[in-house]
């Protein structure tokens, strides 16, 4: 049934993967030895417990006219009851012990999990995030980790609390009245199958609950996003539409849900009802032929409440198991995608980088299937040097710079600084050495100067004031609310592009690395803002070797040297006017930039 259930959580694996995975499962268990043998050692408390007050009873019952005759009745017989709070105080604090620290050890368990998965997301390449999905990601962190607590802590009690319940619950059945221990026998196995019957229709409502939430979250998204779009075609009636329709799909399936639950509930109550009558007829008939007493009885009764819990538990604990194994799965592949790009053997730090840039005979696809988009690129860049890149949109520009602090690596040919071939570097020394100002700029959630200070965390707040002067930010920083000390929104919508732009540059100022990489924003900025970013880059490009995806005029007329680069590879190089005197690419695509 267990090895059912681990195959269930990840069907498409081979039977030896599965269970080295259930072994890494209960890895997880090593360093809170300890604390989950005191943990079970509390459910096995628990189940005694529970066992011990039918037999107490027992006890009290089939002696009370041997007690009735000797001294001291009343006396014996509350310390008897006594017997049984004292039991029962037990039980209540293994319980607590169960509850409390049984949960703490899962939420240990779970937090380690999660930190696991967020310190090797840090590390996973570019290309693994090209593919994957950034919310089924922070999915994978947040959500599914809550079930692996539960489950971590669950799993081993209840299957610790419910095995010892049932089995002890049937021996004293069997040691009792064998008879009808072996009705109650008979049955289980209806009630059992039947709970799992039901349980399985529920996992699917459940699942197919999970999916039509998700695209009423994405409809609701869509429509709130672009309600501008939607009013403006007057669409409002056709939206409602739509919406009304997977919402009646959503209530569909939660009342199909709700069904095999209430189903599953009725059930289980039934066997509870359905054992004890039968206890209780049966047991008159034996009484009555002399195999039984009534304490006897008594006792076959409160054991049926102990008997049945397991069969209730069984239910919370398979959607548990389902939940929170298929989550454990999910996270263990996760942690198992090795990173593209790490450290190779023998790499050494990069150190007074001067800024001479290679590349030779580079060819570069984004994945097997797909095209080349660098092929047999080779040039060379001097320290010191502002060189502008520009060619046609999509022929592989920011493909190109990314190869340089090593977001991808080239398939084909080398890409060296000072000399030294990329791969010999370490990762941390190379991208250290490298400043990155993307088009697609990120700035976090918090104030402008925390924004600032990511560029190098110990920097001083003279220092930070002197880079966002340098990226002429520092005036619209004042202008701000609350200054340096404004909260900027998440991802900085509370600032336009150019200013945002401007506080990249100040980040890259404080980091001041020897080697530039600049992708200039291809979208329309106002006079003001675009001369003083320009101003900005040039301050920027002083003093370190430059690489600028160049789409403004301006911007290609201050650098040294201007790079074509098309399909072909780079065809054309030189200064502007030399470029525009030889009435190449390069020409016409000022020709055509003029004209827009
Ligand atoms: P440019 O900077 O010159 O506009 P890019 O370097 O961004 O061009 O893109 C070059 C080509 O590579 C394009 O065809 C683009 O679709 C493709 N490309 C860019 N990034 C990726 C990626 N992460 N995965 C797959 N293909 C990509």
């Amino acid at each position: 049934f267990f090895f059912g259930l681990l195959d269930a959580a990840s069907p498409a694996e081979a039977p030896s993967a599965a269970r080295s995975r259930f072994r890494r499962f209960l890895s997880y268990y090593r360093p809170h030895m300890p604390l989950l043998a005191a943990d079970l050692a509390c459910a096995t408390l628990v189940a005694g417990t529970a066992l011990a007050l039918p037999l107490i009873a027992n006890f009290i019952v089939s002696r009370l006219p041997q007690l009735a005759a000797e001294p001291d009745t009343l006396s014996k017989i509350l310390l008897l009851g006594g017997v049984m709070l004292g039991v029962f105080v037990v039980q209540s604090l293994a319980t607590f012990f169960v509850d409390y620290q049984g949960h703490a050890m899962g939420a240990k368990i779970e937090a380690q999990v999660r930190q696991e998965l967020f310190e090797h997301c840090q590390k996973l390449s570019f290309s693994f995030y090209d593919q994957q999905r950034t919310g089924q990601l922070m999915s994978r962190i947040s959500n599914d980790s809550l079930w692996l607590g539960e489950l971590f802590h669950h799993g081993p009690e209840d299957i610790a609390i419910s095995t010892l319940k049932f089995a002890g619950a049937m021996a004293v059945l069997f040691w009792i009245d064998p008879v009808i221990a072996l009705l109650i026998a008979l049955i289980i196995p209806f009630a059992v199958a039947y709970a799992l019957h039901f349980n399985r229709k529920m996992n699917v409502a459940l699942r197919t609950t999970k999916e039509r939430i998700g695209t009423i979250n994405e409809r609701v998204e869509d429509a709130l996003a672009g309600i501008r779009v939607v009013q403006s075609f007057a669409n409002e009636a056709a939206e409602l539409k739509r919406f009304d329709t997977e919402n009646q799909r959503f209530l569909d399936s939660r009342k199909a849900g709700y069904r095999s639950e209430a189903m599953l509930w009725v059930g289980m109550d039934g066997f509870a009802q359905i054992v004890t009558i039968l206890v209780i007829t049966v047991g008159a008939f034996r009484i009555l032929t002399g195999n039984l007493s009534t304490a006897d009885l008594l006792t076959l009764l409160l054991c049926v409440g102990v008997l049945v819990d397991p069969v209730r538990r069984l239910d919370n604990f398979i959607r548990l198991w389902q939940e929170g194994y298929t989550g454990f799965v999910r996270a263990m592949e996760l942690l198992e995608k090795q990173p593209d790009i790490v450290d190779e053997e023998g790499s050494m730090p990069l150190t007074g980088v001067k800024g001479r840039i290679k590349f030779d005979k580079v060819s570069f696809r984004y994945a097997e299937n797909c095209r080349e988009v660098l092929s047999n690129v080779s040039l060379s860049i001097k320290p010191g040097e502002f060189v502008a890149l520009v060619g046609p949109s999509g022929v592989g520009k920011s493909t190109l710079c990314s190869l340089i602090p090593r977001f991808y690596d080239a398939n084909q040919g080398s890409v060296s600084i000072d000399g030294h071939d990329v791969r010999t570097l370490t990762l941390a020394s190379l991208r250290r050495a490298i400043g990155v100002v993307q088009q697609d700029l990120y700035l976090f959630s918090g104030t402008v100067a925390e924004n600032l200070l990511y560029g190098r965390p110990v920097a001083s707040m003279e220092e930070v004031l002197a880079a966002a002067k340098a990226a002429n930010a520092h005036d619209f920083i004042m202008a701000l609310p609350r200054g340096y000390d404004t909260d900027i929104g998440q991802r900085g919508v509370k600032l336009s592009g150019g200013q945002k732009q401007r506080i990249t540059i100040a980040r890259a100022f404080l980091k001041n690395p020897p080697i530039l990489i600049f992708d200039e924003a291809t979208s329309a900025l106002d006079t003001e803002s675009e001369r003083a970013i320009q101003k900005a880059l040039l301050g920027l490009a002083k003093d370190r070797t430059t690489i600028v995806i160049a789409h403004r005029l301006s911007t290609v007329r201050h650098a040294d040297r201007i790079l074509v680069l098309t399909e072909d590879g780079i065809v054309e190089e030189g200064s502007h006017d030399a470029l525009m005197t030889a009435n190449g690419v390069y020409a016409r695509l000022q020709t055509v930039q003029a004209s827009i």
